[in-house]
């Protein structure tokens, strides 16, 4: 791994790069969604576990007893975040007031951790039955950065993240991988406190004044900004009609639908 002495920038005008990120010492990578495509194989298997909680416990007002949408609610609600917090706050939006319980609940939907549970039962039978893979344009992208000798991180709330990164082919491409482990292990809160980045950064030996943040969570970008990095990029790949817009109030410094966008042709 090459670092940047203070004030030397490894990035060049003739890296292939788009110019707002010429400069920078490091980018640091969400994993689901802007590296692999899991982020729609984790909603899709958010949505039996939260359906099944809403048949057993129906919401008082019937406004709030349509199933899962995972779209807009997974967006909105559940993204980016651990997944005990995303669970908690999708069925309290929901106005399901389900006991926490404990981690060591089996799959159900009686606890909050019961409804995590059937999501992670789900999540790992698709895995295992369908893989995961990069997109073309991120890989595009890790190749230009290493070309430009720029170290990359990836980083994930999710305790998958190394396996998904492996099964995809690209772990190589990064110096280090912040995941949920290590959030477990060093006590690192979730999105969108800016934890997981600065420790990424950290890792990387920059500062997060002179590094990136890729995410396409309203959570990641948030941690982004409260991180201090000097550029948020948002990945807007669900394209409804408030998401750009979203990702940008909530700290994206530009919105791209792939990174591709951030190749310089
Ligand atoms: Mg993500």
């Amino acid at each position: 791994m090459k670092t940047a002495p203070p004030g030397e920038p490894i990035g060049t005008p003739h890296d292939g790069l788009v110019p707002r990120l010429h400069g920078l010492h490091a980018v640091v990578f969400d994993t689901d969604g802007v590296i692999t495509d899991s982020a729609r194989v984790h909603a899709a298997a958010w949505k039996p576990a939260f359906d099944a909680a809403l048949r057993a416990h129906p919401p008082a007002d019937p406004a709030l007893r349509g199933p899962f949408d995972p779209v807009e609610d997974y967006r909105r609600l559940v993204d980016g975040k651990p997944r005990i917090d995303g669970a908690a706050d999708f069925l309290a939006a929901r106005g399901l007031t389900l006991p926490p319980g404990t981690p060591a609940d089996p799959a159900g939907t009686d606890t909050v951790w019961a409804v995590a549970a059937a999501k992670e039962a789900a999540f790992t039978a698709h895995l295992d039955e369908h893989g995961v893979e990069a997109y073309p344009g991120t890989v595009h992208l890790l190749d230009r950065l290493r070309r430009a000798d720029v170290p990359c991180a990836a980083v994930s709330a999710s305790r998958h993240a190394r396996q998904l990164l492996r099964r995809a082919g690209v772990r190589d491409y990064f110096a280090c991988l912040v995941d949920g482990a290590d959030s477990a292990r060093l006590d690192l809160k979730g999105k969108p406190a800016p934890d997981l980045f600065l420790e990424a950064a950290r890792r990387l030996q920059t500062e997060p004044s002179a590094a990136a943040v890729v995410e396409d969570a309203l959570a990641g970008v948030e941690a982004g900004r409260r991180g201090g990095f000097d550029l948020v990029v948002g990945v807007d790949r669900t394209g409804t009609r408030e998401s750009a817009a979203d990702l940008r109030r909530h700290g994206a410094d530009l919105v791209v639908r792939d990174l591709a966008e951030l190749l310089d042709p």
